[in-house]
């Protein structure tokens, strides 16, 4: 029957749109890359076990084609050349995208995980970018006053209205192409959200705050400053059963051991 078209085959190709759907472009793969934008260096004598070493507060950078996302802004350029007793950054997040040539114009989104000021602190540097961030927690930044740990002033140009700012209610999908996802996983803050990003290797969940270290998930502990217990109990039986699902690496940004889990800087994860 090789070379004969029967009815029903002739019917579907009448049938079919004069356009089917264009097919996606060759897709090039998405690269993610770990910054080094800071860490926190507590003494023994805080109570839980992440304060007892130096604690990383990275921040990483997708690329999708030629735009960017910068997912968490980390500490503040103020702490510099050891600045603060505490928390220290040797490298600001504008000094390395310079090394890989990235101009910060080139910055077209900036992911908040939360509003405190651990992962906020460099986000002024790219007032062009749409912000990204849980309304709840833009909705508490605005509040007078602003919540504990919170740094306002790092996002003023998106308060102020002077910079596109997008409150997401629900998961976000940031390039419109399904690979990198915002993930609403409310609880160690109101509007506090986790980065699903479909790398060719596989995917990997950025987790935020959702939990701090190791010990944490194994204990199923939380900070007492987390906004809601429920919330946090149900996000991270979310982001685990997802995890699960898509076979994921989750990476928990203050955990040490996660740190090596991407490739160091200026090397990225594709
Ligand atoms: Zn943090």
């Amino acid at each position: 029957m090789r070379g004969k078209l029967t009815a029903s085959m002739l019917a579907m190709v009448l049938t079919m749109p004069a356009f089917a759907q264009p097919a996606p472009p060759t897709a090039t793969p998405l690269k993610l890359w770990r910054l080094d934008c800071g860490r926190i260096e507590e003494n023994g004598a805080r109570p839980w076990a992440w304060q007892r070493v130096p604690t990383p507060t990275p921040c990483y950078l997708v690329q999708n084609g030629d735009r960017y996302l910068l997912w968490d802004a980390g500490t503040s350029r103020r702490a510099l050349g050891n600045a603060h007793p505490t928390i220290k950054l040797d490298r600001t997040v504008t000094d390395q995208l310079s090394q890989i040539r990235v101009r910060p114009e080139q910055i077209a989104f900036v992911g908040i995980s939360h509003y405190h000021g651990d992962h906020t602190g460099q986000a002024a540097q790219f007032p062009k970018a749409k912000l990204l961030i849980g309304a709840g927690d833009l909705e508490a930044l605005k509040r007078t006053p602003p919540p504990v740990g919170a740094a306002p002033p790092h996002i003023q140009p998106w308060l102020d209205g002077t910079a596109p700012v997008e409150a997401l209610r629900e998961d976000h999908d940031v390039f419109g192409d399904g690979r990198v996802t915002v993930l609403m996983t409310p609880g160690h803050t109101p509007g506090h959200s986790a980065l699903l990003v479909k790398l060719a290797r596989g995917p990997v969940i950025l987790a935020g705050d959702l939990w701090f270290t190791h010990d944490d998930a194994l204990r199923d502990t939380m900070p007492d400053f987390n906004t809601s217990r429920a919330e946090t109990t149900a996000s991270r039986q979310r982001i685990a059963r997802m995890a699960d699902k898509l076979d994921a690496v989750i990476i928990l940004q203050h955990e040490p051991n996660d740190v090596a889990k991407l490739p160091a800087f200026p090397e990225a994860a594709q």
